[in-house]
C-alpha cells in the first residue's frame, strides 16, 4: 500500500471559482492564470474545469506547448514575454500572445521572420517597479511597435502592487490613464485582488482581467477577507492519515528538538506528511488541522516525513484514532472545509507558496466535473 497521503484537485471548486471572476467583470474577458503548472495544481489537472475561461496567462513556453497540446486553440499570454530571440518562432508556431516589457524584446521583434504578425500587450511600470516601460519611455515604445509588419495589434497592461491591502491601486490607475491615454487597444489591469476588491471601476475591469490565486480558493487579502467572505472554494486537498497515536503524561515531549511540551494527559497523532510533502516546516504549533473533519491544531516541530496532531479533546475516533482521515487544508469529509490561507498564515506565508510547493512526491487525484 502507498504512503496514504494524497492531493486532491477539485475541478468542479476550480469552475466556480473562475466563475466567480466573470460575475465580478461581466463585460470584460477572463484570463485564467496557469503559471507555476497551475499554480502547483498541474495543468493537465485543472485544464477541463477553466475551459470556460476567454484564455489563459502563463510564464513557460513548456507550458504554452502543454495547453496547446490538450487542444486550446484560444488565447495564451506569456505575461513575461519572450527570453530570447528564438522564443518568437515558438510564439508564431503555437499563436502566443506576450508581453513586451523592455526594448530588446522589440529589437528581437524586429528582426523576427513570420508570416502572421503577433498580438503584443505592451506593459507599463506604473509603480510596482518589477516589469514594463517607464511612463516617459511607454509612448516611444508604442510607436516602435506600432511601426513593426511583425506586430498586429498592441494591448496595454500594468499589474498592480497593492490591490490586496490598504494602500489600493489609485496611484497606479492614475499612472495608467495618464501614460495610455490616447492610445488605441485592448487593456488588462487587475490580478485577483483587483477583480475581487477594485472591480467597480470599469477602468479597472478594463478589456481583461487576470484572475490567478482566486481561481484556485485562496483570499488575496487574507485576514481580512477568506474564501467565505469572496464565495471562493478549495480547489486543492492535502490529506492524509494518522499512522500511529501517542499517550502523553504532563511533562513528556514531543518531536524534534522537544519543542512541545505537555501541560495535561494527551492523546496525539503522528500523520504521514512533512515537509518533503510540501507542508511548511514552518508552521508551528497549533496550526489549524482537520481529523476526521473535526478541528484541532498540530502539535511540535514539522519533519520530513510526519508532523504530529493532537488527539485529546476529538470525539469518535474509531481504534483511538489511527486511520483516522487528516485533512493538512482544503476540502474535509462531511463539507468541513481548512482553507488553505489559515495553514499559511500559521506559517508566516501565502496561500499561494503552499500550494506551488506541492511536493513530486504526493499522488494527486482529480475529482472531474460532475
Ligand atoms: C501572477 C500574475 C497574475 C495573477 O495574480 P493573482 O494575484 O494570482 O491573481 C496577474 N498578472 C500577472 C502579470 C501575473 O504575473
Amino acid at each position: 500500500m502507498p504512503r496514504p497521503i494524497e492531493a486532491l484537485i477539485h475541478q468542479p471548486a476550480l469552475a466556480h471559482n473562475i466563475a466567480r471572476a466573470r460575475a465580478s467583470s461581466p463585460d470584460a474577458q477572463v484570463l485564467a492564470i496557469v503559471k507555476a503548472n497551475a499554480y502547483g495544481h498541474g495543468i493537465e489537472n485543472v485544464f477541463d474545469a477553466l475551459r470556460g475561461a476567454d484564455g489563459f496567462g502563463l510564464l513557460d513556453l513548456d507550458e504554452a506547448q502543454r495547453l496547446r497540446d490538450l487542444g486550446w486553440r484560444g488565447p495564451i499570454l506569456l505575461l513575461e514575454g519572450c527570453f530570447e530571440t528564438r522564443d518568437l518562432e515558438l510564439c508564431s508556431r503555437l499563436k502566443l500572445w506576450h508581453a513586451v516589457h523592455h526594448e530588446q524584446q522589440i529589437d528581437w521583434l524586429a528582426m523576427h521572420k513570420t508570416h502572421e504578425p503577433h498580438r503584443v500587450f505592451l506593459k507599463l511600470n506604473s509603480g510596482m517597479n518589477r516589469l514594463g516601460f517607464t511612463p516617459n519611455a511607454f509612448r516611444g515604445a508604442w510607436t516602435r511597435l506600432n511601426a513593426l509588419p511583425q506586430v498586429d495589434e498592441i494591448s496595454l497592461m500594468t499589474h498592480f502592487s497593492d490591490a490586496d491591502g490598504a494602500r489600493g491601486i489609485e496611484h497606479q490607475t492614475a499612472v495608467f490613464k495618464e501614460a495610455t491615454a490616447d492610445l488605441p487597444g485592448a487593456r488588462s489591469l487587475s490580478n485577483s485582488a483587483a477583480i475581487l476588491r477594485h472591480s467597480k471601476d470599469p477602468a479597472v475591469r478594463a478589456d481583461w482581467v487576470r484572475a490567478g490565486i482566486m481561481t484556485y480558493g485562496s483570499a488575496p487579502d487574507y485576514p481580512e477577507h477568506d474564501i467565505a467572505h469572496w464565495d471562493l472554494r478549495p480547489t486543492m486537498t492535502l490529506r492524509s492519515k494518522v499512522l500511529a497515536v501517542q499517550h502523553l503524561k504532563e511533562g513528556d515531549s514531543v518531536g524534534y528538538g522537544s519543542s512541545f511540551v505537555a501541560q495535561r494527559a494527551m492523546r496525539i497523532g503522528t500523520v504521514a506528511c512533512g515537509y518533503a510533502d510540501g507542508y511548511p516546516r514552518h508552521a508551528g504549533h497549533g496550526t489549524p488541522v482537520l481529523v476526521a473533519g473535526q478541528r484541532t491544531t498540530t502539535v511540535g516541530r514539522v519533519s520530513m516525513d510526519m508532523l504530529a496532531v493532537d488527539l485529546t479533546d476529538l470525539k469518535q475516533l474509531p481504534l483511538d484514532g489511527i486511520g483516522a482521515e487528516v485533512t493538512l487544508w482544503g476540502q474535509g469529509p462531511k463539507g468541513a472545509v481548512l482553507p488553505i490561507d489559515e495553514v499559511a498564515q500559521s506559517a508566516g506565508t501565502i496561500g499561494y507558496e503552499l500550494m506551488c510547493a506541492l511536493a513530486r512526491r504526493v499522488p494527486v487525484h482529480v475529482e472531474t466535473l460532475g
